[in-house]
C-alpha cells in the first residue's frame, strides 16, 4: 500500500503548505546548502551510534533500501514473529501506515507482552518543539498500528542532561508518552488539512516571509523568489 504522506512531509506541511505541495509534486526543485547536507550526515553519525547500543537490531533499510511501502508489511511480519517468546525484538527503521501516513521509526524494541518502546534519535543538543511534533506524528501513527508502551526522544546530553538522568554515554532519553498521546485529535486535524493540500493539482500561492526561515531554511526559497521576481517584473 502507499502512502500520501511522511514524516518529512508533516514537517514540511507545519511550515509552509506550499513547501509541503512541492515536496511532493516538484521536489527536484529543493536546494540543500553544504552546511545542511553536514547537518544530515552529523545527524545520522549520532543515530548510529545510539543504535550501536542494541547489537541485535534488526535492519530493515539493510534489506529494503528506498522501497519504503514495503516497510509496514515487513516490519508487521517481524513483530509478529516471535508471538509469546521471551526473546525481544529490536528493530531499526520499522515502518507503519496509518492515515495514509508513513513513518518509520529509528528504533522500536518489542516487549516480550507484545508493547513497543520507540527511541526517536536526533543529534541536537535541546529537545526543540519541532522535535516534539515530530515525536507526535509518529507516536500518533504506530499506536493506531501496534500498542505502544513507550515513546522516548534521545537527544545529544552533552548539555548535562544526561548526567542528571543517569543514562550514560552523550544520549539524553526523555519519555514524552503521556504529552505525545493528548495530541491526538490535533494530529488527525492536521494530515486531513495536509492530504487537501498535497491532492491539489495547482501549487498554492502562499507569499514569501519569515516562515521561510523557521524552523529550518526552506529549500524552495530559490524557487519562491524567482516568482516573486518575476511579478515584479511583469506587473
Ligand atoms: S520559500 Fe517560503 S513560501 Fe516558498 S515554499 Fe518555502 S516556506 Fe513556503
Amino acid at each position: 500500500m502507499t502512502h500520501l504522506l511522511s514524516k518529512s512531509k508533516y514537517i514540511r506541511g507545519l511550515q509552509c503548505e506550499r513547501a509541503l505541495w512541492l515536496d511532493v509534486h516538484e521536489p527536484r526543485l529543493a536546494r540543500y546548502t553544504a552546511e545542511q547536507m553536514r547537518r544530515f550526515d552529523r545527524g545520522r553519525d549520532f543515530e548510529y551510534a545510539f543504535k550501536s547500543r542494541f547489537p541485535d537490531g534488526i535492519d530493515l533499510s539493510a534489506e529494503l533500501g528506498r522501497n519504503v511501502d514495503l516497510y509496514p508489511a515487513r516490519t508487521a511480519e517481524l513483530l509478529d514473529l516471535r508471538p509469546g517468546s521471551t526473546a525481544k525484538t529490536v528493530l531499526f527503521e520499522a515502518g507503519f501506515l496509518y492515515d495514509d501516513v508513513l513513518v518509520l521509526a529509528d528504533v522500536v524494541h518489542q516487549n516480550t507482552d507484545g508493547t513497543l518502546d520507540i527511541y526517536e534519535v536526533k543529534s541536537g543538543t535541546t529537545l526543540s518543539d519541532t522535535y516534539r511534533r515530530d515525536a507526535a506524528l509518529q507516536h500518533y501513527v504506530i499506536s493506531h498500528c501496534r500498542r505502544v508502551n513507550s515513546f522516548s526522544i534521545v537527544y545529544n546530553g552533552l548539555d548535562g542532561v544526561n548526567g542528571a538522568n543517569g543514562q550514560g554515554g552523550p544520549f539524553a532519553i526523555v519519555d514524552l508518552t503521556a504529552e505525545l498521546t493528548a495530541e491526538g485529535d490535533r494530529i488527525a486535524a492536521n494530515i486531513a488539512e495536509m492530504k487537501t493540500i498535497v491532492r491539489a493539482t495547482a501549487e498554492p500561492d502562499t507569499p514569501t516571509g519569515q516562515h521561510c526561515l523557521t524552523p529550518y531554511a526552506c529549500p524552495y526559497q530559490h524557487h519562491c523568489q524567482q516568482g516573486v521576481r518575476q511579478l515584479s517584473l511583469f506587473g
